[in-house]
């Protein structure tokens, strides 16, 4: 399928900038305090897209608040990924009903990835009356517009049209912290992972230019930030839609190069993408972090045939095991689901079989969950809950088992750690995380936040380390 590139056009959003200030006037004559509360459900990516959120609500004169029952405006950014995120969201929304009774003019906003389908954005409609505002994924660049068009008509807004996407550059973003940010280089996804619902409510494939990436990492780094994880869903196809090409790899050498910068990670990387290239990128690298995260799915090749991954349980562990003997000191994450339609015992042997060959330092392990629209939810159902429950449990014990003995490997010795915060449940205590990803809490104070500390990583405690700054 070709990639698309579509560019919202800069007057757009200093005008969507301008209506902030509209907005910030008719709360002012109000004298409405202006606290808001976003709520955000799902991946990175969805958190990286409420900092856009904040950063209009911002502009907008909204303070921030964790409390419902004091927000004049409440977003909901949701995730469709599973059928249990929904529930929870449309559970956590029913609940607002209490907080809107006692608050009448409180607006609320359900947005993201869940609204995008039609069915929930007319389950809404009909269903829960006192949502003022849904948006899809695609419409966020005018929330501003939006929001205005409830506030002026006191009218309920929709705006979930079937799109293919758009890039939005310039949008006012509110980052918690300073320390790590999040960076979308690219939205969309092209793949068509036979039970995946992300092409369908996020559109195609689309890359940010590389300029407007290298600056927002400058600017990132002129304001004190250390580590910038990159987004998108799939890196490794980053940049091939551009008028002019770069790949991810060279996209990393460039980031590589901003001073300031000290630390570079990336997600997600689709194993059938993954470059020489990059793997070269990253062995030279020495601030491109020491982790992957490399969605295997399933270990048998029928399944993955069937859910159209495109790579078979050879290739996936050829690149694998190429990766660790390049980079040796690299960790391995991934994503597996388990009970897809048709799925065996000895399709999950062969997935027991990968997370013993490959050794993962995590994994993340889901249960299939059946999205309408995407064509595994057409799929003969063969596999009963109880199965799947059972296989769900070995694989997660494996999984355990195995990251366990592979967090605990580096016990005793002394590595560097960014301090990413104070912790909040532990006083004295900094928590600081390796390259490879793992955590370390030692003792320090706010002092240290920020700073890349050599750290004797006394006591492993299952997957997490306490240590001491040496
Ligand atoms: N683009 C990324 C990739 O390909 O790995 C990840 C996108 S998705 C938000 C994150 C993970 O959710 C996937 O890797 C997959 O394991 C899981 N997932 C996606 N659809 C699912 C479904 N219908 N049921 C269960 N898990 C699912
Ligand atoms: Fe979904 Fe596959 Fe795209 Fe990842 S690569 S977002 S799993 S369709």
């Amino acid at each position: 399928m070709p990639a698309i590139r579509k560019t919202i056009d800069e007057t757009e959003i200093l005008r969507q900038i301008e209506i902030c200030g509209r907005i910030r006037a008719i709360k002012n004559s109000d004298s409405q305090a202006g606290l808001a509360l976003v709520d955000t459900y799902g991946c990175q990516q969805n958190e990286a897209d409420s900092e856009k959120i904040r950063g209009y609500l911002a502009e907008m004169g909204y303070g921030f608040t964790q409390d419902e029952f004091a927000a004049d405006i409440i977003v909901v950014n949701t995730c469709a990924v599973r059928e249990h995120a929904e529930m929870r969201v449309l559970g956590n929304v029913g609940a607002l009903n209490h907080t809107k009774k006692a608050k009448p003019g409180q607006i609320i906003c359900v947005c993201g990835c869940m609204v995008q389908q039609e069915h929930m954005a007319e389950k809404i409609r009909r269903s829960y009356p006192i949502v003022d505002l849904v948006f899809g994924p695609h419409e966020l660049w005018r929330f501003p517009e939006l929001l205005l068009r409830v506030i002026e008509k006191h009218g309920r807004v929709f705006a979930t049209e079937k799109d293919d996407g758009a890039v939005a550059e310039n949008i006012p973003l509110r980052r918690d912290g300073k320390v790590k940010a999040w960076l979308s280089i690219m939205y969309g996804c092209n793949n068509f992972c036979t039970y995946c619902i992300v092409p369908y409510v996020r559109g195609r494939e689309r890359s940010r230019e590389a300029a407007d990436i290298l600056k927002e990492c400058r600017a990132l780094a002129a304001d004190g930030c250390k580590e910038i994880m990159l987004l998108g869903q799939n890196v490794n196809s980053y940049g091939k839609n551009l008028d002019d090409p770069i790949t991810f790899a060279q996209l990393l050498s460039q980031v590589e190069e901003i001073d300031g910068i000290e630390r570079i990670r990336f997600m997600t990387s689709h194993p059938k993408d993954l470059s020489p290239d990059l793997i070269r990128v990253m062995k030279e690298s020495s601030k491109i972090c020491r982790h992957l995260h490399l969605p295997l799915q399933s270990g048998s090749t029928e399944i993955l045939r069937r859910m159209n991954r495109r790579y078979t349980k050879e290739q996936y562990l050829e690149l694998a095991l190429r990766i660790r003997e390049e980079i040796p000191d690299i960790a391995l994450t991934t994503d597996i689901i388990v009970g897809f339609p048709g799925e065996t015992e000895r399709d999950i042997e062969d997935t027991l079989d990968v997370i013993r060959q490959v050794e993962y330092d995590n994994a993340f392990t889901f249960i299939y969950s059946k999205r309408s629209g995407t064509p595994a939810a057409d799929y003969p159902e063969q596999v009963s809950e109880s199965f799947i429950q059972e296989q769900f449990d070995r694989v997660l014990k494996l999984v355990q088992d195995t990251a366990r003995k592979r967090v605990a490997r580096y016990e005793g010795q002394v590595m560097e750690a960014l301090i990413e915060e104070v912790n909040e449940s532990s006083e004295g205590l900094v928590t600081g995380r390796l390259s490879n990803n793992t955590i370390v809490h030692l003792p320090g104070d706010a002092s240290l936040v920020g700073s890349i500390v050599p750290v004797r990583l006394s006591s492993c405690k299952g997957f997490y380390y306490l240590g001491e700054k040496i």
